[in-house]
């Protein structure tokens, strides 16, 4: 996604190379930097990065990440390993939704237990004429709910039918263009890594 001006401050160290996705949900699944298949160097290893990302990111309409942001004494070290326990388990789902698991499934029940546990804590709410899900900011377990009802909207979108994974890292992103297809999740970092090997081998 393009970051804007008023939520570059929120997003500090943060720019649209790390917004690939095409879906808050999948960048939150891409918040990792390896640029292989590991996923050992995290990028929100700590609540600041959390926030940054979030900000960057569009995960909440910002007068409910203000609410977040407002209080952050119930950001503690527990919700920071939810949310890690959550991104790895729906990055499982993702990899069987794209048939590169068959270990998929089970990660998929999981990822409906989170979102309906999400749903329970959460409130549906009008915005202009539609509904949405909305996680509630005094939580404990705020920042869990507000990605895994991001991930309900996503899976509920046209978007999951055009899932992609990267070919040489683990980002997931949707691909919206025609034709063959795209390979990488960006061409400035890992589609120019694969033509810089294809160039040596040859
Ligand atoms: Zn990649």
């Amino acid at each position: 996604m393009v970051i804007s001006e008023s939520q570059s401050r929120y997003a500090e160290g943060w720019s649209e190379a790390d917004y690939v996705g095409g879906h808050p949900a999948l960048d939150f699944i891409n918040t990792v930097a390896d640029t292989g298949k590991t996923r050992l160097s995290d990028k929100i290893g700590n609540w600041d990065g959390v926030r940054k990302w979030a900000g960057g990111a569009g995960l909440l309409p910002r007068p409910e990440l203000a609410a977040f942001f407002q209080d952050a004494s119930l950001d503690d070290d527990d919700e920071l390993a939810r949310l890690h326990r959550f991104r790895e388990q729906a990055y499982e789902a993702m990899l069987g939704l794209v048939g590169r698991t068959d270990t998929g499934s089970q990660s998929v029940i999981d990822l409906e237990r989170s979102i309906r546990d999400a749903m329970g804590r959460g409130a549906f709410s009008e915005e202009g004429r539609q509904f949405r899900w909305q996680p509630d900011a005094r939580s404990p377990q705020r920042w869990l709910d507000a990605v895994a009802l991001c991930f309900e909207e996503f899976l509920r979108s046209e978007d999951v039918t055009r899932l992609r994974q990267c070919t040489r890292c683990t980002w997931f992103f949707v691909d919206r263009g025609r034709g063959a297809g795209r390979r990488w999740c960006d061409m400035r970092t890992c589609g120019n890594r694969a033509k810089a090997e294809a160039f040596r081998c040859r």
